[in-house]
């Protein structure tokens, strides 16, 4: 008999309707015999009711005032409410199911609150009731300490209850049910032709995930990677298998693999970019500037580091206070903002040559200027002005042949 742990996220539960859709993807796997544990995410984005983002709207009037203790106590509500409601819906159809919450699952974290790590899950009780026949359903997003505190897991936290559980209970695959049809080639909002993927490596959906596609929680990833817990994202709106997530070497033996070198292209907005030039001659300048960054907790990307000095990348939202800092150090920095970093990323380009002329043929005849450029062996990075994104996107999703459906 299969173990399956199926995951459900806010907007799958937010009304009626989708929430009938759950239902239905819960009673096809269980009349086909199917174990199953199912995570929920709270219902609902922001501005409805009982969503994470409500709730923290909240204590928004109060300033935030509230220890971070208590605000994983009022955060670990939302999920409460989803999983007790879709238990009623369940009941209501005459399917037995039980609510446990992260702690009841046997979900024991650090005591970092708003951002707790999973330490242990101790799967007896899960185990139990799976095989007295219940449906169990556990509250994405949480989990609790050695000596009983409620901790939450950070945003999107929910797909990594759910990988996480599927790896403790050695389940046969997590599906995580999403609003999108699985995985797709690029963000389809800036790319029109954009297409979903049938598979993808875990090394390769976790570059997406890390590189701005918003579709599973890149933590979540690396733990089904680490534990080789096949999973697929899939939509909850249809019957469509969605994207199947799993390792090269799984896919390979499938008779599965790309003839192809890229699959999938990546994008994050708001980069801004900053050069701080060496004038006199050798000196400690990069160390200065890394451990100044480091310090303030600013986290840099696309470093490039050269005698004549160092330019790298910031958030947006990092860019006055490292501008203060460096300026506070002597340095008179080059700032670049509104900057984009496009990733193209596939299992298949390593070792494979041409990958980067492609790029920058693409982007050339398109006009395009690349600011800089990173690679490791499964993604090559572009930064690129955000004016020029979505041609950008639509040039190499192009190149790359993205959009046409494999053989
Ligand atoms: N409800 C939580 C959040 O909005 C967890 C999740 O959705 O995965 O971050
Ligand atoms: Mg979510």
């Amino acid at each position: 008999m299969d173990l399956i742990v199926q995951k459900f996220g806010g907007t799958s539960l937010s009304d009626e309707n989708s929430r009938r859709h759950v239902l239905r993807h819960i009673v096809r796997e269980n009349e086909a015999g199917s174990r199953l544990v199912v995570v929920v995410s709270a219902m609902g984005r922001s501005g409805e009711p009982y969503a994470t983002d409500s709730l923290l709207e909240l204590i928004r009037t109060n300033g935030n005032a509230l220890p971070a203790r208590e605000k994983d106590l009022l955060l670990s509500c939302g999920e409460l409410i989803s999983a007790t409601l879709l238990c009623s819906i369940l009941q209501a159809e005459g399917i037995p199911s039980v609510v446990l919450t992260g702690g009841q699952a046997g979900i024991i974290t650090d005591n970092r609150f708003g951002s707790a790590r999973i330490t242990e899950i101790k799967t007896e009780r899960i185990h139990k009731l799976i095989s007295d026949g219940f449906v169990v359903i556990v509250t994405g997003f949480q989990g609790m300490t050695p000596d009983g505190e409620m901790t939450t897991l950070g945003r999107g936290g929910s797909d990594t209850s759910a990988t996480a559980l599927g790896a403790a209970l050695n389940a046969d695959i997590v599906d995580i049910y999403t609003d999108v049809d699985g995985i797709l080639t690029a963000d389809p909002r800036w790319v029109s032709d954009a297409r979903p993927l049938s598979t993808v490596s875990y090394e390769e959906i976790c570059n997406m995930a890390q590189n701005g596609a918003k579709v599973i929680h890149p933590r979540a990833v690396e733990i089904a990677m680490k534990a080789s817990i096949p999973v697929r994202v899939r939509s909850t709106f249809s019957e469509g298998e969605g994207t199947l997530v799993t390792n090269a070497h799984a896919l390979r033996s499938q008779g599965i693999w790309f003839d192809k070198t890229v699959t999938g292209l990546a994008h994050v907005r708001g980069v801004t970019q900053l050069g701080v030039t060496n004038n006199n001659g050798p000196s400690d300048v990069q160390l200065r500037v890394f451990r100044a960054m480091a310090t303030h907790g600013i986290s840099v990307d696309f470093i490039n580091v050269m005698p004549s000095g160092v330019v790298y990348t910031v958030s947006e939202t990092d860019t006055s206070l490292a501008m203060e800092l460096l300026q506070g150090l002597g340095f008179e920095p080059n700032v670049r903002r509104g900057c984009a970093k496009v990733s193209v990323i596939g299992g298949g380009m390593n070792g494979e040559p041409g990958v980067m002329a492609v790029i920058v043929e693409a982007l050339t005849n398109s006009g395009i200027p690349i600011l800089q450029s990173a690679d490791s062996n499964t993604t090559i990075w572009v930064l690129l002005s955000e004016e020029d994104l979505a041609e950008a996107l639509q040039a190499l999703h192009t190149a790359f042949g993205l959009h046409l459906t494999p053989n």
